[in-house]
């Protein structure tokens, strides 16, 4: 069970999350964020840090302090405990100040260290509360078996061995407590899973350790059939298949890291979305169920640049398409929407950092024109062939909206499209009219 850093953003909802995990019928492995606010604000104070205003990084750190302690105030009902919660947030509060007040160069390495301080810091006190409240609770060091390799890819085989080591030490109790994010590297440093990564976390040790079930607790009842922000109505999605999930968390559902799939996928693992506010909503259950005939949901992605490549040396030539993407691979910018036609390619990128220079490459190969500010909208659902009418359905949601390109048939899964920012709105709830 893993609770974000929402679910664990105040003391009440602190005691939420334990009534929730400790009611579980099976013994659970809880993996747990920072506090909101946290990991942003523990940047912050690494960002002075860089900076050398070691005074400006104090202030922060006295700041961040005294918000946890006016958390453990209202966390803890017994003095006992309340003492060994600020012994604990002592231990965390000391790395961070004797790093501030250090005269050593601060790097990477000293951020990472500080960073992975509001993991340490939430599970410690969560961890305290259980104890507090009599529950048979361990706490895990995720640093003792997290760890990427030199690739920063989480080392499967070492996190087995040493999840499965360190559970088997700690012995038999109801609730096993570790840090989400954050791991050590091939480096033997402190790292972490990028922001986000705590999904990602619970995914890799729910495969690791053959879990029954992965769950993932946010504040919202699962994942939408369109984007509740823009679209009134949406309903959650009670299953989706792995790839579904992965398009839709690929292409903008907010909800998952997109990542975070992965392992689950490849163990055969479920990963429920469940809700900490509504714990009786049935979510989303993402498995290996696939239900046929049936269009899942709209998503849609910001930001996204098209670039049309025409070229008469299209025309019957072989290998125009290898040099243009030889020339997107140089430059490390990935593809995510390919069209062709017999004299032109348009592809969508949405890290337009080389732009300049991939356009300047591709002028060699043809009339090169670019348009910006566009959104990618990803339909899910059984997309099949035999699904006749499928994908007719979605370009006849969105009729009255101009269309840049239209992608079908590169999984059995989606159908995507690509339409200007202004008219996004429109298309999603176009969609959400005409498909749900
Ligand atoms: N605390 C980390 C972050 O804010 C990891 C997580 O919340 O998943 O990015
Ligand atoms: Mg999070």
């Amino acid at each position: 069970m893993k609770f974000g850093g929402t679910s664990v953003g105040t003391a009440q909802r602190m005691q939420d999350v334990t009534r929730l995990v400790t009611s579980s019928s099976e013994p659970v492995l809880l993996v747990l964020s920072a506090m909101s606010g946290t990991t942003n604000a523990l940047l912050e104070i690494s960002d002075y840090l860089y900076k050398r205003n070691a005074n400006g990084a104090l202030d922060k750190i006295l700041k961040l302090e005294l918000k946890y302690k006016d958390t453990i105030d209202a966390l803890y009902s017994t003095d006992l405990y309340k003492q060994k919660a600020l012994q604990l947030l002592k231990e965390r509060f000391d790395i961070l100040r004797e790093i501030a007040n250090s005269r050593k160069l601060f790097s990477s390495i000293e951020e990472k260290i500080i960073v992975a301080q509001g993991e340490r810091t939430s599970t410690a006190l969560v961890w305290n509360y259980m104890q507090e409240q009599g529950y048979d609770a361990v706490l895990l060091d995720a640093l003792s078996f997290m760890k990427t390799d030199k690739n920063a890819e989480p080392d499967m085989s070492f996190i087995k061995d040493n999840a499965l080591r360190v559970l088997d030490e700690a012995g038999t109790h109801k609730v096993y407590i570790t840090q989400g994010f954050i791991c050590m590297n091939a480096y033997g440093e402190i790292d972490n899973l990028q922001r986000g990564g705590s999904d990602y976390t619970a995914s890799i040790l729910g495969a690791a350790l053959s879990a029954s079930v992965i769950e993932i607790w946010t504040d919202i009842d699962g994942m939408h059939n369109n984007d509740p922000r823009f679209v009134e109505g949406t309903k959650p999605v009670k299953s989706l298949y792995f790839s579904e999930a992965a398009e839709l968390a690929y292409f903008g559902a907010k909800i998952l890291h997109p990542t975070c799939v992965l392992p689950a996928k490849q163990a055969g693992i479920p990963v429920r979305l469940l809700n900490t506010m509504q714990p009786d909503a049935p979510g989303t259950t993402i498995s290996t169920d696939f239900i046929r005939h049936q269009i899942k949901a709209v998503a849609a992605k910001d930001g996204i640049t098209a670039i049309k490549i025409k070229s008469s040396h299209m025309l019957l030539a072989h290998g125009f398409l290898a040099k243009v993407f030889d020339i997107f691979a140089h430059y490390k910018t990935s593809i995510d929407m390919i069209t062709t036609s017999e004299v032109g390619v348009s592809v969508t990128i949405d890290n337009d950092r080389h732009l300049d220079e991939i356009t300047d490459d591709l002028r060699k190969f043809g009339t090169v024109s670019i348009d910006r500010d566009l959104v990618i909208i990803c339909v899910v659902g059984d997309m099949a062939t035999e699904n006749v009418g499928f994908q007719a359905k979605v370009v006849n949601a969105v009729s009255n909206i101009p269309v840049r390109m239209i992608s079908y048939g590169g999984s059995n899964y989606n159908v995507s499209l690509l339409v200007a920012k202004d008219d996004k709105v429109n298309a999603l709830k176009a969609l959400s009219a005409n498909l749900f």
